[in-house]
C-alpha cells in the first residue's frame, strides 16, 4: 500500500512540476539512510530539498539543455505563484529575448502596466508536455494575461487565480467558436472554466487597446510563428494577421489568454 502511495506521489509530481519526482524519490533514500521517522520532518525535508532544487539547481543547469527561466522584471512577470513554484517559467532563450523586448516597448505605451504570462514550459526535454497544455513541451510556447480595467483605470490585476477561465465572451453579432465546438461534440473546449482556482476580481473589464497593443508587439516579433486567440476576439480587435491563427476544436478556447509561439 505504502509503495502504491510512493508511486503516485511520484508520479503527480512528475506531471505536476517535472523534477517533483525526482526530488521525492532523493527524500525517500535520504530519509531511509538517515533515519528519520517522524511525518512533519519527512515532509519538511521534501521541502527543502524541492525548494533548494527549484530555485537554486535548475535555473542554472537548464541553459545547457537549451532552455533558461523567464526572466522577472518590470516589464514581464508571472501571474501566479504556482508557475515559478512549479518550473513552469522555462522558454528557448530567443523567446525569453522575445518576452523582454515586448515587455519594454508595451511599458512604454503604457507604463502602469505589465506583460504577464501564465504556463510556459518545463526546464527539460523536448515532447514532455506542461499538463494540460499539451503543446507546451518544447520551449517555444507561452500563454499571455489580457489587460484588464477596474472602475475605469487600468490594472494589473487578473480575474482568476489560475489566469485561465474568465472569458470574454462573444457579443450576440459576433461568432461564437465554442458553441459551434461543442454542437461538434468537442466537449472540452471550455473546460478551463474549471481550472480558475478561484476568481476574486468579478468587477474587471477586459480593456481591448492595450490587449490589441500588447498582440501587435508580439506579431511584430520576427521570431514569432503563431498567435492563438479566440475567432470573435480577433474580429473584435481588428486584427488581420497571418500569424494569428484558429487553434481547432480539438484545444481549449482562447478568450481568456493569448497563446503564442516562435519558430
Ligand atoms: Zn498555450
Amino acid at each position: 500500500m505504502r509503495f502504491i502511495l510512493h508511486i503516485l506521489l511520484t508520479v503527480l509530481l512528475t506531471l505536476a512540476t517535472q523534477i517533483g519526482g525526482i526530488v521525492y524519490l532523493l527524500t525517500i533514500i535520504i530519509l531511509h539512510k538517515i533515519k528519520v521517522k517522524k511525518r512533519i520532518y519527512r515532509f519538511l525535508t521534501f521541502i527543502f530539498l524541492y525548494l533548494s532544487v527549484t530555485f537554486l539547481v535548475v535555473p542554472n543547469i537548464a541553459p545547457y539543455f537549451g532552455r533558461v527561466k523567464i526572466t522577472n522584471n518590470i516589464y514581464v512577470q508571472n501571474h501566479s505563484l504556482i508557475t515559478t513554484l512549479c518550473n513552469r517559467n522555462y522558454v528557448k532563450p530567443k523567446l525569453n529575448a522575445s518576452l523582454q523586448n515586448i515587455g519594454n516597448h508595451f511599458k512604454q505605451r503604457y507604463p502602469t502596466l505589465t506583460l504577464v504570462y501564465l504556463d510556459a514550459n518545463f526546464p527539460f526535454i523536448d515532447k514532455f508536455p506542461l499538463l494540460p497544455h499539451l503543446s507546451h513541451s518544447d520551449g517555444k510556447k507561452i500563454d499571455l494575461s489580457f489587460l484588464y480595467t477596474e472602475a475605469g483605470k487600468f490594472t494589473n490585476k487578473k480575474p482568476t487565480t489560475s489566469g485561465y477561465g474568465i472569458f470574454e465572451e462573444p457579443k450576440s453579432s459576433e461568432y461564437n467558436q465554442t458553441n459551434r465546438c461543442k454542437q461538434k461534440g468537442f466537449w472540452q473546449y471550455d473546460y478551463s472554466k474549471f481550472v480558475t482556482f478561484g476568481s476574486f476580481n468579478a468587477d474587471l473589464k477586459f480593456s481591448l487597446k492595450p490587449t490589441k497593443y500588447l498582440i501587435q508587439l508580439i506579431l511584430q516579433q520576427k521570431s514569432t510563428q503563431k498567435v492563438f486567440i479566440e475567432p470573435h476576439l480577433k474580429y473584435r480587435m481588428n486584427l488581420n494577421n497571418a500569424k494569428i491563427r484558429f487553434h481547432g476544436c480539438k484545444a481549449v478556447r482562447h478568450d481568456d489568454h493569448i497563446h503564442f509561439q516562435i519558430w
